[in-house]
């Protein structure tokens, strides 16, 4: 069968990957002119199933009201005249209940874990390396709210049988010895010693180069503007270098997914939530997290890619709005600094910001919708690194008449 994948990022890249292996012809199509130049080229790296799971959680709509006031806070919401960010505003806040947020954590639980396991077997048949490290993950938790939301998780965890520690401040030093430079008073940490960290972007550029080698074809520069469909199927895509068709197509376009199957009929709940990253060379290693640090009170992740520390953060729900605000940057560059004091240069820090493709209630959409050769690969959110090798498997086992090998539920649609 011919597939064309829309989109180049982790997520495109990955279900090319498991198409070819599955014996399918396939190209890819992508507006830039490499892989991953999207929300994939400077998240904060971490392939961290245990701790994956919606941000529509109890409480979250009275905190986010509160940051709305607050300069520094790690969500800001700034209402807009559209539609489509009300409906999601909306839909996010009735997923914050507790039952909801259990569910729905449990799914991206399992599609995580599942897409760790691939990632695994991935890279032992491939032999790539993109500054990757099994070394685990430490949430840290500043406050005792904090630490009782860590309980819950690692109740939630051992469920599942999910390795997982409960620790106070001195062992999450002994975990990540850095930390005991910290300026910030700490309660104590949950340690994930399963999770993974590596560099999306390098991932992403090593997975192409060697799909190319094996006859894939991706075509760069290239605009996708319209899905042409006819008699309750796709029959082409056109685009800026002209039209394509195929046999079936898989749509990983990030967030600018609900924009392009809007036209068909198809409302997706996915909005853009920007955020931001610094990417630093590590000055002083003992000063720099060993592996990775997710500090659940700024919402900022800390993770060691080689010899560069990457500090991401910050949601902005405010549509797809690329101003980059110096204050976001100073909100990572304050909290790198308090935690771990001199580990990078500021003023030589790379900076980004992208856009997480969020559904309102946290799981991706998989599958099979209404057009019977269109198929979807959408819908990351803050979890696109960590999801990807696993919902793309899903993905092509779909199209290829295959049994997913989990639980598709709260996953596929039809
Ligand atoms: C600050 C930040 C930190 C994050 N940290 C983590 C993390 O630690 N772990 C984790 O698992 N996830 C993390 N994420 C989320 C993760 O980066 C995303 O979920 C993931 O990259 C989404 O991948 P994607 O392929 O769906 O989207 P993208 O990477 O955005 O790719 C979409 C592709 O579609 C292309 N495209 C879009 N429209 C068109 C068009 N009209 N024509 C042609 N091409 C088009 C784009 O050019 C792009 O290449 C983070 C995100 C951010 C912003």
């Amino acid at each position: 069968m011919k597939v064309v994948v829309l989109g180049a990022g982790v997520v495109g890249v990955t279900s090319a990957w498991y198409l070819h292996k599955a014996g399918h012809e396939v190209v890819v199509l992508d507006q830039n002119s490499e892989p991953a130049l999207g929300a994939s080229f400077g998240n904060a790296g971490g392939v961290c199933p245990s701790f994956a799971g919606p941000w529509a959680a109890p409480g979250m709509p009275l905190k986010a009201l509160k940051w709305m006031f607050q300069r520094s806070a790690p969500l800001k919401i700034r209402p807009k005249i559209d539609p489509a960010q009300w409906r999601w505003l909306l839909q996010f806040v009735s997923n914050c209940q507790t039952e909801k947020f259990n569910h729905n954590k449990q799914t991206m639980q399992r599609i995580a874990h599942y897409s760790l396991a691939c990632l695994q077997s991935l890279r032992a048949e491939t032999g790539i390396q993109y500054a990757n490290q099994s070394a685990g993950v430490l949430q840290l938790f500043q406050s005792e709210e904090e630490f009782d939301y860590g309980a819950h998780c690692a109740h939630l965890l051992d469920e599942e049988g999910i390795p997982n520690r409960l620790v106070d401040s001195a062992e999450a030093s002994k975990i990540e010895p850095a930390l005991k430079n910290s300026r910030v008073p700490l309660m104590g940490g949950l340690h994930l010693p399963k999770d993974e960290t590596g560099d999306c972007h390098m991932f992403c550029r090593e997975l192409t180069a060697l799909l190319q080698a094996q006859g894939v074809i991706f075509h760069y520069n290239t605009e996708i503007q319209k899905l042409v469909a006819e008699d309750g199927q796709i029959d082409c895509v056109d685009t800026s270098a002209g039209s394509f068709d195929a046999d079936a197509y898989v749509v990983a376009l990030g967030a600018k997914v609900a924009g392009l199957l809007r036209p068909l009929g198809l409302s997706l709940p996915v909005y853009p939530v920007k955020g931001y990253s610094i990417t630093g060379t590590i000055q002083d290693s003992d000063n720099a997290p060993r592996s990775s640090v997710m500090d659940e009170h700024s919402k900022i992740m800390f993770t060691r890619l080689g010899d560069r520390l990457r500090v991401a953060g910050v949601a902005e729900i405010a549509g797809f709005d690329d101003t980059l605000r110096p204050s976001a940057f100073e909100n990572v560059l304050h909290r790198t600094e308090a935690l771990f004091p001199g580990a990078i240069k500021p003023a030589e820090c790379k900076r980004w910001s992208g856009f997480r493709p969020m559904t309102p209630d946290g799981p991706p959409r998989l599958g099979k919708t209404r057009y019977n050769n269109l198929f979807l690969n959408a819908g990351h959110g803050s979890n696109g690194w960590t999801q990807a090798c696993g919902t793309s498997k899903v993905v092509a086992d779909i199209i290829s008449g295959m049994e997913p090998e989990i639980d598709t539920s709260g996953l596929c649609q039809a």
